[in-house]
């Protein structure tokens, strides 16, 4: 994968951490810079008043303990969820949701080859069964990662009965991994919230769901997750999928996001082709983020 890391915060710190000594511009401009990349006002002030006491308790003045120390703070805070998939059932159900336009059908793709490249044997469902547009996307994607689909057999099929479908061809075929893409018209909230219901309820009488991932597009912030909201009150969200890490995304929205809404990210978009997915690592995000 490409490395962009447009929401690095190394830019914003540079001045500061090329300075001989720690001063009193130098915790303005960290709080500036954390404000700027989207950390939000609360996370902000924990994040300087708790360097603040660290930089007291070990006495130091050096800039470059203070980088240190802000690395390892934003990475234990990081870590506070547990940022592993959970897909050791067989087969691992796992369904993905979110607002239209996120980059759902891309990550789904991305997904699908992910999986391949463990060499597990991946079936995904269309289930958004009104975008017909939507269906053939999808199974391009499902063509160049190796995935197999079960499309639905008419145009606006009851969503649920192709997740049902999806599934028993998963369990007969003995197919590790199924991801269901689901419909994410938001004009239709609350029909989209009892669509998603049934589709769970349906699945959950064949086998348990193993993840429920809300796709987020790290590049619209605090708006897209107040978008999202309904998702995570009502459809049993399990992890997050931020996409679009490559665009205009603010690094301190990967934090606030987590923290905001208590569910761990587990995958991260970084790129339009088939290869810019990963998992999320905390260490690896906080050393990319401070530098
Ligand atoms: P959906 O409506 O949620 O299914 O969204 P799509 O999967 O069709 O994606 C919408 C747009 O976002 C497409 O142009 C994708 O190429 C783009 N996209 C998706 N994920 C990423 C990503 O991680 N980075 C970038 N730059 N673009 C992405």
């Amino acid at each position: 994968m490409a490395e962009r890391t447009p929401w690095s915060l190394s830019g914003a710190l540079r001045g500061m951490f090329a300075k001989k000594l720690i001063d009193a511009e130098t915790w303005e401009d960290l709080e500036d810079a954390l404000i700027q990349a989207d950390f939000g006002p609360s996370i902000t002030e924990a994040i300087v008043a708790d360097l603040r006491a660290k930089v007291a308790k070990y006495n130091t003045t050096d800039p470059t303990d203070l980088q240190r120390m802000l690395r390892e703070g934003l990475e234990e805070r990081l870590s506070k969820l547990d940022s592993t998939l959970n897909l050791s059932a067989r087969p691992a159900v796992v369904l993905v949701v979110g607002v239209n336009g996120v980059g759902k059908t891309t990550t789904i793709g991305k997904f699908a080859k992910f999986l391949r490249t463990y060499n597990r044997s991946v079936l995904i469902g269309a289930a958004d069964t009104f975008r017909a547009a939507a269906v053939e996307q999808l199974a391009t994607w499902a063509e160049r990662a190796g995935a197999d689909i079960v499309r639905p057999q008419a145009h606006g099929q009851d969503p649920a009965s192709v997740a049902f479908q999806t599934v028993e061809r998963a369990m007969k075929d003995g197919t590790e991994i199924v991801i269901i893409d689901t419909a994410g018209r938001l004009q239709t909230k609350g029909g989209l919230m009892d669509e998603l219901t049934k589709i769970r309820k349906v699945i959950e009488k064949q086998t348990p769901i193993a993840e429920v991932l809300l796709v987020l597009d790290a590049t619209t912030g605090q708006n897209g997750l107040a978008q999202a909201e309904a998702f995570i009150q009502h459809a049993g969200v399990t992890g997050l999928v931020l996409t679009k890490l490559d665009g205009s995304a603010k690094g301190g929205f990967v934090l606030a996001v987590q923290e905001k809404t208590g569910i761990p990210i587990k995958l991260v978009g970084q790129g339009e082709g088939i290869n810019d997915l990963t998992g999320f690592t905390p260490h690896v995000f906080a050393q990319k983020l401070v530098g």
